[in-house]
């Protein structure tokens, strides 16, 4: 597959698990991949997050020459993809090209915030003040130095549970209204038309309209990365190949043929941060 565009989740992803910010070379890679295509950050941190912990240092590795074009190609989609962003180099600023709503008629947001904070305090705790669309609530390890970081995808691991628990007496038919997603670091509730396979859709429309490049009716033409795509997991949607060519370089590998790897010279899976530097890196 010849790739126009290229989507990559970030924690665990772009970076290794439990580190905020990506490394040096991996850094270096996607400075080099903003030269050939348009490249979309799709993740469950909000805006503030994503260009404190990436665009910083994406920014400050970028050469005067490489400058306009990694401007030009770079694009976020937050939130899960609820809201997705263009980068205006004139202004120096992401600019919003859609957001999705909150589902009211399934349940006001602040309410369910109030009842999820309560229920899962045992695991963590709601993140106030920061998304505006999503419901994310953190492990409770969030705002400290995380311990081993198989501790804190443990404790993700009961506030998803008790997320759908909630959910579910809320209304049964939950899924018709809200996606959940388990990123491992901690667990996001956002609108079912917001997910990110909506993202990977917006994003092709987007570039088909504004950049006046093509793609076929499933925009396969755009690759896309991530590392939680198990069920339940914030990739899940993202690589459920209804759009794009999804790569996966989580533990668990779904049983969906569409979903694809990558591999060592041993045939071994090369997992995280390291899968994608790979990917990367071989992209033509
Ligand atoms: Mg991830």
């Amino acid at each position: 597959m010849n790739f126009k565009a290229a989507m990559f989740d970030f924690d665990g992803t772009l970076t290794e698990k439990g580190h905020p910010t990506p490394a040096q070379e991996m850094v270096d890679a996607l400075v080099d991949l903003s030269q050939k295509m348009p490249i979309g950050f799709c993740t469950g941190r909000q805006l503030e997050s994503f260009k404190r912990r990436a665009l910083s240092k994406l920014l400050e590795e970028v050469n005067d020459e490489e400058r306009p074009k990694f401007m030009e190609n770079l694009y976020l989609f937050s939130e899960n993809g609820a809201i997705g962003y263009d980068f205006n180099p004139k202004l120096g600023e992401f600019e919003e090209i859609y957001r999705v709503e909150w589902p009211k008629e399934f349940i006001e947001r602040e309410k369910l915030r109030t009842i999820l904070n309560e229920a899962v305090k045992e695991y963590g705790e709601i993140l106030y003040n920061a998304h505006e669309i999503v419901v994310v609530m953190g492990t409770k390890f969030y705002y400290e130095d995380m311990p081993a970081i198989d501790e804190v995808y443990k404790l993700a691991d009961k506030i998803y549970e008790v997320t759908l628990d909630v959910l579910k007496k809320i209304n049964p038919n939950y899924a018709e209204y809200v996606h959940v997603g388990n990123s491992g670091i901690g667990v996001i509730v956002s609108p079912k038309n917001g997910d990110k396979d909506a993202a990977i859709e917006k994003f092709g429309q987007f570039l088909t309209q504004n950049r006046g490049m093509e793609f076929d009716a499933r925009y396969s033409e755009i690759l896309t990365v991530g590392d939680s795509a198990q069920v339940g997991g914030n990739d899940f949607y993202f690589l459920n190949g209804r759009f794009g060519t999804p790569y996966s370089v989580g533990e668990i590998l779904p049983d969906n043929s569409l979903i694809q790897s990558v591999k060592n010279a041993k045939g071994e899976r090369v997992l995280h941060s390291n899968g994608t530097l790979k990917l990367v890196r071989s992209l033509p």
